[in-house]
């Protein structure tokens, strides 16, 4: 693995620094990914960036020369490595992949293939009973989080990325059964059932969810800070402001919801709410560099 960088002749003068200008290539494979690169490298002296700053400068544009650099890559050792430094992978792809099941449940519910039931002491106990074998039992997901994982893998190219999209998938199941009160079927309808019922105890079930939103915002912090970078905080405020209409939304819902609030709820809020983060998250590729 190695990294093709331009170097040009009047880069980091006093005058003019042109800085992230001309482009650079990390993590470049294979004989093809070199060549491509090396073109990539001078191609970016004639950018409309490249040639705008030459003019703003007052370079010629035959003044500026570039040389090619092609290094290896080598570990770092000793260098602190975030927690999630090697799934490089856009943690709103990873909060979609967590919410697969219910955004699935809300097309299947669509369907009529999956249904709820409301409890007559709607307004006391605040949770509704379900029947969704296909979108949130245990050997549905397994199946989802293969499909999600390979999905991944044929986008990202990443193994650590597509472990963490299936695990992200699979978490689900692990989750919803610690809160749902009829439980999460392991395989069909009729078969055995995984659920603890927390939500007969919301003030518990909201205290664990909000620790393990502060977790995961630690998580998730000390894989964004490395190089400085501030983007966390972006997502801590994001979180804060999400947390009180969960809370609000479970613990204070005594209407009993309408079918077409929860679907939309299901199909449109949870992309929404994914899309927040990734944009939240949004960095440059990790594949090209500007030096
Ligand atoms: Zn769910």
């Amino acid at each position: 693995m190695g990294a093709v960088r331009s170097s040009a002749t009047a880069e980091d003068g006093a005058g003019a620094k042109f800085a992230g200008i001309h482009t650079s290539f990390l993590n470049v494979r294979g004989l093809e990914g070199v060549l491509r690169s090396i073109l990539g490298c001078y191609c970016s002296l004639w950018t409309p960036q490249a040639l705008a700053y030459r003019r703003k400068m007052n370079f010629a544009d035959d003044e500026v020369l570039c040389a090619v650099v092609i290094c290896q890559m080598v570990q770092a050792e000793g260098a602190r490595e975030p927690l999630c430094a090697g799934v490089a992978i856009n943690v709103g792809w990873l909060i979609f992949a967590a919410l697969l099941p219910d955004f699935l449940l809300g097309w299947f519910t669509l369907a009529g293939w999956e249904s709820y039931t409301i409890p007559s002491d709607y307004h006391s106990v605040h949770y509704l009973l379900f029947t969704f074998p296909w979108s949130h039992g245990l050997l549905a997901d397994v199946a989802w989080a293969a499909i999600a994982g390979v999905v991944a893998w044929t986008v990202a190219r990443r193994k650590t990325a597509a472990a963490a999209v299936a695990v992200a998938v699979l978490s689900h199941f692990l989750l919803d059964g610690i809160v749902h009160v009829k439980g999460l079927p392991l395989a069909g309808n009729d078969g055995p059932v995984f659920g603890l019922g927390l939500w007969r105890h919301l003030p518990l079930e909201l205290s664990i969810e909000a620790a393990m939103a502060a977790a995961a915002l630690w998580i998730y912090r000390s894989a964004a800070k490395t190089g400085g970078s501030k983007r966390w905080m972006g997502m801590a405020v994001y979180i804060a402001a999400l947390t009180p209409f969960l809370i609000v939304g479970q613990a204070g819902a005594t209407e009993v919801p309408a079918r077409g609030e929860l679907i939309v709820s299901w199909l449109a809020v949870l992309p929404a709410m994914s899309a927040i983060a990734f944009w939240l998250d949004r960095r440059r590729p990790s594949g090209q560099s500007a030096g």
